[in-house]
C-alpha cells in the first residue's frame, strides 16, 4: 500500500510537469489574413472572396464556413475478377527504383457546405491516410463560391435549385457542359461528380461529359471548373469580383512574412 501511494504521488507530480496535451488544437493564425478573421473583420466567407485575398490557410474556411462537410471523390481503381474495376478511394502510382516499384498514393477530396461554397484539392503521399488528409487542406484552399439559380426556360422560379446558365469546361481530354434544368429532374449525371453537386448545393442539372471520363480527377477538375466559370461571365454583376480575386503573387508573399521583422 505504501508502495502504491508513493507512486500515485510520483504519477500526479509527473502530470503536473508535463500536462498531457489537450485534443482540440487551438488555431494560431499565421498570415494577416487568418489574424483578420479571428479579430472578427470578416464575418462571412463572402466577405473574404469579396476582398479578393488568397486564402492560405485551411483554417479559415473552418472557421467562417459552418457545417463544411468533405467527400473523398474515388479516382483509383483495381481490375478486380469478372470484368469491372472496383474504385478505390486513392489512386496508386508507381515509378520505378532500382530495388522495385515506388508507389505513390493521389487522393482527391471536395469540401462543401451544400450551399454554395465548394472547394476541390489533390494530394499525394505514401501513406493512404495523409494523402487524404493533405487533399483535404488543398480543398479548402481552393473554396470557391459557385453562383447558382434557375436558368431553365421551363421552370423559371427563380430559385436556387439549378444553375444560371449553361456553362462548359475542359481538363485534358475531359470536357463538360451543363445545362440547367427545372425543378424535380435531379443531378443527370454519374455517381463521383454527384458529390460535387451535393457539396455546391446544386440539386438539379443537366451533365454531359466527353473524352476519358474515366480519368476522374480531370473530369472532377472540368467540373469544378465550369462551376467557377459561372460567377466570371462578362457582363456579370459578379464578374468584377472574380476579377479581383486574382490578386498578384507578391501580395500573398508580404502576407505570410511577418511585418515586424521587415522594419
Ligand atoms: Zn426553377
Amino acid at each position: 500500500m505504501m508502495l502504491m501511494a508513493r507512486r500515485e504521488r510520483y504519477k500526479s507530480r509527473r502530470r503536473e510537469r508535463f500536462p498531457r496535451k489537450e485534443e482540440e488544437v487551438v488555431w494560431v493564425p499565421r498570415t494577416q489574413l487568418g489574424k483578420d478573421v479571428i479579430e472578427g473583420k470578416y464575418k462571412t466567407i463572402d466577405d473574404v472572396f469579396a476582398s479578393g485575398k488568397v486564402i492560405l490557410e485551411p483554417e479559415i474556411v473552418d472557421y467562417l464556413v459552418p457545417n463544411l462537410q468533405q467527400e473523398i471523390i474515388y479516382i483509383g481503381g483495381t481490375p478486380g475478377k469478372g470484368g469491372g474495376i472496383r474504385r478505390t478511394a486513392t489512386k496508386m502510382t508507381a515509378r520505378m527504383h532500382k530495388s522495385g516499384r515506388r508507389m505513390t498514393l493521389n487522393a482527391l477530396v471536395v469540401v462543401g457546405n451544400g450551399d454554395g461554397v465548394i472547394g476541390i484539392g489533390g494530394a499525394s503521399s505514401q501513406e493512404h491516410r495523409i494523402a487524404i488528409e493533405k487533399a483535404t487542406k488543398q480543398a479548402k484552399l481552393n473554396v470557391i463560391r459557385v453562383k447558382r439559380g434557375c436558368g431553365s426556360w421551363e421552370c423559371n422560379c427563380g430559385g436556387n435549385h439549378s444553375i444560371p446558365y449553361k456553362t462548359e469546361a475542359k481538363r485534358g481530354s475531359v470536357t463538360v457542359k451543363f445545362q440547367p434544368t427545372p425543378k424535380g429532374v435531379g443531378v443527370v449525371s454519374d455517381k463521383e461528380s454527384k458529390k460535387i453537386f451535393n457539396m455546391a448545393g446544386i440539386k438539379d442539372i443537366w451533365v454531359n461529359a466527353s473524352g476519358q471520363t474515366g480519368t476522374r480527377k480531370n473530369l472532377a477538375y472540368a467540373i469544378f471548373d465550369a462551376l467557377k466559370k459561372l460567377s466570371s461571365r462578362k457582363g456579370d454583376k459578379s464578374s468584377t469580383e472574380a476579377e479581383v480575386q486574382m490578386t498578384p503573387k507578391e501580395e500573398v508573399i508580404e502576407e505570410v512574412e511577418p511585418k515586424e521583422e521587415k522594419k
